[in-house]
């Protein structure tokens, strides 16, 4: 019996948000209103779409007989179990020949615990997921729109709440939904759905409300002397109280926070990365004011007036969080990052890395994610630990999270 190895997205993660059909050189990824999904007969397992996807749902492997089609990939709500194939199989002999190397590389990764299925905190209440599509939508009216960095800030980023009115939207702290931004692209097709991470608990904006809030950056930036403004961002922070929004998802079945009492939250983020932060320390303020598990929060930005809800954050006490926010251009000071600042509370990281009720989130630009994963190892190497073990331990056990764009 011969067998190839196939490379499927687990559509149970999977948040929609297109960066691996950006990715693959061949075109062997696309996409439904339902689900991404790998065309087995295009992919060559050249790995490039392992590393930007953000959420894992695309690291996903299974020894097949017969790849499972397209077809089948878009009307799945979760991947198939492992099939059972026995000793008498064999890899596919082109496929090894070709692959040898990668698909050995694969298998090692694999094995590591470096890949596999990422994990929801144990804890973790069950999302909703993919309830509205672009096919079927929801439909939200804007009740606010308000700026959150400086008026004199070139950052413009902003804080939008949705209401969902009569209809049910549920999310969860971590989750993300998608916007459909209207009209199309320079080839006539329709934009593809911009996500954005759900800013507030889920019991709504406004407790007991059906509504939610988002924390979206206005992305306008200059190519070859002209200026360029990305389409979700300015189509969302130039929406008015009462426009009406056409909503998917909701997404993300892994990004969630525990439900005991006894986590320590460790949360570092840039710019709107804080915005699941905002909806798992106000959840956390609102049902759990008396948690025993820490709260600790690394938060970047380059001054004050460009950290979203700069106001806010320091009016929770440091009993019920531990604020760490640095600035990277603050006057007279030398620049500071949130890996510094890691690096400089080594004792205490060390400390709650420890702990089987410690679990990391890691939520932002792509571009931090490099510097926290090499404060968190000079942490573990000054401190008699394996950060490489660490990590396998908290992703393998969901306490090891990371969200960027
Ligand atoms: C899981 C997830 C959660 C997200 N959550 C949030 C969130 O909470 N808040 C938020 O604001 N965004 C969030 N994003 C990003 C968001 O989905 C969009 O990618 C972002 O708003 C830009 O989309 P746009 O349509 O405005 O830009 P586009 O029209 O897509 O175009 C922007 C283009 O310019 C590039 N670009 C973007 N910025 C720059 C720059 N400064 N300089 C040069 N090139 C640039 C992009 O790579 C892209 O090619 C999230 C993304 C993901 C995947
Ligand atoms: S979450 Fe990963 S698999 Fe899903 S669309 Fe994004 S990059 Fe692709
Ligand atoms: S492994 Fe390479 S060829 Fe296969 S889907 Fe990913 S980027 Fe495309």
């Amino acid at each position: 019996m011969s067998l190839l190895r196939q490379h499927l997205i687990d559509p149970e993660i999977c948040i929609r948000c297109n960066t691996c059909e950006e990715t693959c050189p061949v075109d062997a990824i696309t996409h439904d209103d339902n689900n991404y999904v790998v065309d087995a007969a295009k992919c060559d397992y050249c790995m490039d779409c392992i590393s930007p996807c953000p959420t894992g749902s695309i690291d996903n492997w299974r020894m097949v007989t017969a790849g499972y089609s397209i077809e089948a990939q878009f009307s799945w709500g979760e991947l198939p179990a492992e099939i059972d194939h026995g000793d008498a199989a064999s890899v596919d002999s082109q496929q090894q020949e070709a692959n040898e190397e990668d698909a050995s590389e694969i298998l090692k990764v694999a094995h590591s615990g470096e890949s596999g299925k990422v994990l929801p905190p144990a804890s973790a209440e069950r999302p909703y997921i993919n309830i509205y599509n672009r096919d079927k939508p929801m439909t939200a009216r804007v009740a606010g729109n308000f700026r959150l960095t400086d008026d004199n800030s070139e950052s413009d980023i902003r804080h939008v709440i949705l209401d969902f009115g009569d209809k049910t939207f549920p999310v969860l702290e971590g989750q993300s939904i998608g916007i459909i931004p209207p009209g199309e692209d320079e080839k006539g097709r329709p934009h593809l759905v911009r996500l954005y991470s759900v800013a507030s608990p889920r019991d709504g904006e406004r407790p007991g409300a059906n509504n939610l809030a988002l924390t979206v950056k206005r992305v306008v930036f200059q190519e070859d002397g002209e200026t360029v403004r990305g389409i979700g961002s300015n189509y969302v922070c130039d929406l008015k109280k009462g426009d009406q929004v056409l909503v998917t998802g909701p997404f993300g079945a892994t990004f969630l926070m525990p439900n005991t009492t006894s986590a320590n939250l460790i949360m570092i983020c840039t710019g709107t990365g804080s915005a699941p932060f905002r909806a798992m320390t106000e959840y956390r303020r609102r049902h759990m004011p008396d948690a025993g598990g820490k709260l600790l929060l690394y938060f970047g930005a380059r001054t004050p007036g460009e950290l979203p809800y700069f106001g806010p954050l320091n009016k929770l006490s440091d009993r019920f969080i531990d604020k760490q926010l640095v600035f990277s251009r603050l006057p007279d000071n030398p620049k500071e990052y949130v890996q510094n600042r890691m690096i400089n509370q080594a004792d205490k990281l060390a400390a709650l890395l420890n702990s089987q009720d410690t679990y990391i989130y890691i939520c932002g630009l792509k571009e931090m994610e490099k510097g926290v994963e090499e404060a968190f190892e000079k942490i573990c190497a000054d401190n008699n630990l394996s950060w490489t073990e660490t990590k396998i331990t908290m992703k393998s056990s969901g306490r090891y999270h990371v969200e960027t764009y």
